[in-house]
C-alpha cells in the first residue's frame, strides 16, 4: 500500500488483485454473489497489508531441536469491528488470517435528510491493550466512520490502536476523519473523485449494503 502524499495517515492499495477485483465490483452489472466473494476476498488481501505492522514481542518456544526466543503479536487478542451492515462483507476476509479476533459491532444507519450517523447497536469486547480493525466498505461523508471512531474512543480505545479498512474513500470523508483523528491509520482499495448531491461516492460503485445483501434491484 502506498501512503498518500496528502492525507498522511490513509494508505491506499497498489495490489494489481485488489485493484482488479474493486473494478470488477463497480461495474454495474456483477452479479450479487460475486460482489459479495470479492469483498470478501479483498478484505483477506487488504487485510495482510493492515496487519503489517502489527507490535510483536518474543516468548521462548521449544522447537524439535532446541530452546528460542520467537516472535509472537505483543497484546491482547485484536478486535474485529464491522460498521452494520455493510461492513460485514469483509469480516471474513480478515478472520481468515486472524482466526483468534474478537469481534465487534457498531449498527449505524444514515439520516437521509441530515447525512448524520444515527445508532442503532454497539457490542464491543473490553478493549485494554487491544488493536482495533474497523471496517466498512464506504467512506463517504465521514459522519459514521467518525461516529464509530467516537464510539470506540469513549470505551478506552487510543486512535493509534485503530485501523479502518475501507474499499472505496471520498476526499470529503478522507478529510473530515483525519482532521478529528490523525493517528487512525485509514487504508483504502481507492481513493474516488468525490460525492455527489446525495452523498454517493463518485464514480464508487452504488450503495454498497444493497449490493452485498441484495435488498435493491437497480
Ligand atoms: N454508502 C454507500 O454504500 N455508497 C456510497 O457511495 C456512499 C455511502
Amino acid at each position: 500500500m502506498k501512503r498518500h502524499s496528502d492525507f498522511s495517515n490513509l494508505y491506499i492499495a497498489d495490489h494489481p488483485l485488489i485493484l482488479h477485483k474493486l473494478s470488477l465490483m463497480r461495474e454495474k452489472n456483477c452479479p450479487r454473489v460475486l460482489f459479495k466473494m470479492l469483498l470478501k476476498e479483498i478484505g483477506m488481501l487488504m487485510g495482510y497489508e493492515l496487519t503489517r505492522n502489527l507490535p510483536l514481542t518474543t516468548r521462548p518456544i521449544e522447537t524439535p531441536i532446541m530452546t528460542m526466543d520467537a516472535p509472537v503479536l505483543e497484546g491482547r487478542k485484536p478486535v474485529i469491528v464491522p460498521i452494520l451492515r455493510a461492513g460485514l462483507g469483509m469480516v471474513e476476509g480478515l478472520e481468515a488470517i486472524m482466526p483468534s479476533a474478537r469481534g465487534g459491532h457498531i449498527g449505524l444507519y444514515r439520516d437521509e435528510e441530515t447525512k448524520e450517523a444515527v445508532e442503532y447497536l454497539v457490542k464491543l469486547p473490553d478493549t485494554e491493550g487491544r488493536q482495533f480493525f474497523l471496517v466498512d466498505p464506504m467512506l463517504a461523508t465521514g459522519h459514521s466512520s467518525k461516529y464509530a471512531i467516537d464510539v470506540l474512543v469513549k470505551r478506552g480505545v487510543k486512535p493509534e490502536n485503530i485501523r479502518f479498512m475501507v474499499l472505496v474513500a471520498a476526499p470529503e470523508g478522507v478529510r473530515l476523519l483525519l482532521e478529528a483523528y490523525p493517528q487512525v491509520r485509514v487504508f483504502t482499495a481507492a481513493l474516488d473523485e468525490k460525492l455527489n448531491e446525495n452523498a454517493y461516492i463518485v464514480p464508487g460503485l452504488g450503495d454498497a449494503g444493497d449490493r452485498l445483501f441484495g435488498t435493491k434491484h437497480t
